[in-house]
């Protein structure tokens, strides 16, 4: 983005595509999809004290179809598999998966049989964040990961171009 000044007139030129991008980034819509202890921990990330908001992420929305980010927090059983596709197959383009926390990146300590040993085995996942449970500065920090990664998504479809 570069500023220009003639006088008094003031310019802003920039690329749209950038611009989107940019835009994009700081104003994702999560869908919460919590089902375990990590649900409760999310919670906390969207108070007051940890406010979302300040990323622009506090727009919580519970109609896939109004979402572009799936906030997986807690342990996903076999039995949740059909109805976490569905909710994601739903979700507007472009889309991105966030994975909180041991469970839902790879089954945490439950190694058995009715237990997803990773939701990347089911969705593609864009970050993990690691933790039992994650900390709300971890989440937050996954979300900044996540904001560049979508700025980058858009450098890296306009070198291929
Ligand atoms: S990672 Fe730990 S805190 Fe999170 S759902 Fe699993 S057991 Fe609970």
């Amino acid at each position: 983005m570069k500023h220009h000044t003639y006088g008094q007139e003031f310019f802003i030129t920039t690329q749209v595509d950038k611009f989107i991008a940019w835009a994009r980034s700081n104003s994702v819509w999560p869908y919460p999809f919590g089902t375990a202890c990590c649900g409760i921990e999310l919670m906390s990330v969207m108070g007051p004290k940890y406010d979302l908001s300040r990323f622009g992420a506090e727009v919580v929305r519970f109609s896939p179809k109004q979402s572009d980010l799936l906030l997986v927090a807690g342990t996903i059983t076999e039995k949740m598999v059909p109805i976490i596709k569905r909710v994601y197959d739903q979700m507007a383009e472009p889309k991105w998966v966030l994975s909180m926390g041991a469970c839902a990146s790879s089954g945490g300590f439950y190694r058995a049989y009715h237990v997803v040993q990773g939701i990347d085995r089911e969705i593609p996942v864009d970050v993990y964040v690691p933790g039992c449970p994650p900390t709300p500065e971890a989440v937050i920090d996954g979300i900044m990961q996540l904001q560049n990664k979508i700025r980058k998504e858009r450098n890296e479809l306009e070198r291929n171009s």
